[in-house]
């Protein structure tokens, strides 16, 4: 229906809703209620305030019935009983209040106004009441009739006739009256009473400009003022002003979520700002995020008067610190994963798929940088080149994947046989290169000894469907800096030495100056 209305008219209807609610109404209201009560108890206890309207009707209407009577008799004893229907018709007129009149003789005869009948309601004999009235006419002390008056009700019968009562009419006077002058009183004493006043017009005006919703707090924590801006937040706050803030359930619920003192009480307690205090707030108008301040207003001493609450809604900047926050969170995620890919990448780029072990160029690039630093450090290297015996009957006897087998768990026994900072590389086939730095020959001669007694021992062990499985390795070393310098050439004679091996029965460690043209 509010739809229907148009602004003014909307405007007007505000404005007559906000008079009527208002305190000062409301007090003067309950005032003039309090003054008819006053009035009636009154009237109650001592009586004669409020005058007896049916005792007062019977006795002007007894008065009447003298008169008429009187009229009556003089009219028959002078002029006879013809004039009598004028007389009585004359009486109704000069007495309203008259409905139907009757002169009744004993003899039977009757003079009767219109309706009288209707009227008239008492029984022959029966003593008068309000609205019946009988009065005997007599001649000569012998009575001979009677005078028969009806008269309309005392008490009204419509709303409107009620209503017209000379008793209403005061009372309504007085209630009207009295409701007028107590509210122009109260009007002027609900300056000091009603809170919202404290606040001038002018300040409120400004603060209504505000686009923050601002709160004025009082030493109790009572609401002096909710700007526009808070209004719009809270829904509805002038059923706040004058009340405690922590009426507000919504604003104590975010509070109590985030932990800790309410900021105004400290500001209040200290006379000290509290400043950023971020909350998320689930109001009437929905969810916000908000930064409260709490500001002192001072008395100019050390004492606080009161408080200053801001509430900032900052929900399109909280959004926005989200929104930024995934983005972030997801730039994070393809970096990680960006790494990931170039981990494998290298990997791929430096490892033999099958073994894990170093590539060829790989090996040549570490082993380069282990040179260096070991002739730095003044330590010696060695070369180790071994290579599976038979390996191609391996093949044959337990197809291509149990070689596969078989060469992984080669490639694990070394290098698990090996310290962090050695090399092992995958040269090709079933040969491997191992670089061992800071070892001596002798050292690289134990530790090829047993890695060939652990393989001899275990590797046949990989191909486990099959039983007592026996695989070998031979095994060349040679020392860097002894003949050659350069790995490559070093890589070289430990694979005459590995060579050497093969032709002496294989399963064996030679190293390079065991060959026997070096003793030549
Ligand atoms: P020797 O003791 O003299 O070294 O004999 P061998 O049989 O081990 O040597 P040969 O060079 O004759 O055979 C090597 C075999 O290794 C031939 C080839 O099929 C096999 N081979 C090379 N690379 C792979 C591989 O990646 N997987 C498997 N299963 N076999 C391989
Ligand atoms: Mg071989
Ligand atoms: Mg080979």
């Amino acid at each position: 229906m509010s739809t229907s209305l148009t602004a003014p008219q909307r405007h007007w209807l505000s404005l007559i809703a906000r008079w009527f609610s208002g305190p000062a109404t409301r007090v003067a209201l309950g005032l003039v209620a309090l003054m008819v009560m006053l009035v009636l108890l009154v009237d109650l206890l001592v009586g004669g305030l409020i005058p007896n309207q049916t005792e007062r009707a019977r006795s002007e209407r007894r008065l009447t019935l003298q008169v008429v009577a009187g009229q009556v008799v003089y009219q028959l004893q002078n002029q006879g009983p013809g004039q009598l229907p004028q007389l009585l018709a004359g009486a109704m007129q000069k007495h309203p209040e008259i409905r139907s009149a009757a002169v009744a003789i004993h003899d039977g005869r009757s003079i009767a106004t219109a309706e009288h009948a209707g009227f008239w309601r008492l029984a022959p004999g029966a003593t008068s009441t309000l609205e019946n009235m009988r009065s005997t006419l007599s001649a000569d002390g012998q009575p001979w009739g009677e005078l028969q008056l009806s008269f309309a009700p005392v008490v009204p019968t419509g709303l409107l006739a009620w209503l017209r009562q000379p008793l209403v009419l005061s009372f309504v006077a007085l209630a009207a009256l009295g409701f007028a002058a107590f509210h122009l009183y109260l009007r002027r004493a609900m300056v000091y009473l009603d809170p919202s006043r404290v606040v001038p017009d002018r300040v409120r005006a400004a603060l209504d400009t505000l686009t923050e919703g601002v709160l004025v707090l009082d030493t109790d924590e009572k609401v002096m003022l909710a700007n526009r801006a808070f209004s719009a937040m809270a829904g509805d706050s002038t059923a706040l002003t004058g009340h405690t803030i922590d009426r507000l359930q919504w604003l104590m619920d975010a509070l109590q979520a985030h932990g800790g003192e309410a900021p105004w009480r400290l500001t209040l307690q200290t006379n000290q700002p509290q400043v950023g205090q971020n909350l998320r707030l689930s109001t009437p108008t929905g969810t916000l995020h908000t930064v409260m301040n709490c500001s002192p207003i001072s008395d100019g001493g050390n004492d606080a008067r009161g408080c200053l609450v801001t509430l900032s809604d900052v929900t399109e900047l909280h959004e926005r610190t989200e929104r930024l926050r995934e983005a972030m969170a997801e730039l994070e995620a393809s970096r990680e994963e960006i790494r990931r890919k170039n981990e494998e990448l290298v990997v791929l780029a430096t490892r033999d798929p099958l073994t894990g072990c170093l590539n060829r160029r790989a090996f040549a690039a570490e082993a380069t940088a282990l040179i260096v630093a070991a002739t730095i450090d003044g330590q010696t290297l060695c070369c180790v080149m071994c290579d599976i015996d038979h390996f191609k009957r391996v093949n044959d006897t337990y197809g291509h994947a149990g070689g596969d087998v078989v060469l992984q768990a080669a490639a694990k026994a070394l290098g698990s046989g090996l310290r962090t900072g050695d090399l092992l590389a995958r040269f090709g086939g079933e040969e491997f290169c191992i670089l061992l730095a800071g070892t001596s020959l002798a050292q690289a001669r134990e530790i090829a000894e047993r890695l060939r007694a652990d393989i001899e021992a275990h590797l046949g062990q990989a191909l486990r469907e099959h039983q007592g499985v026996r695989v070998t390795m031979s095994f060349g070393i040679e020392q860097l800096g002894v003949r050659k310098s350069d790995i490559d050439a070093v890589i070289d004679l430990a694979d005459q030495a590995l060579y050497y091996s093969k032709q002496n029965g294989r399963n064996r460690v030679t190293a390079y100056e065991d060959l026997p043209q070096q003793g030549a």
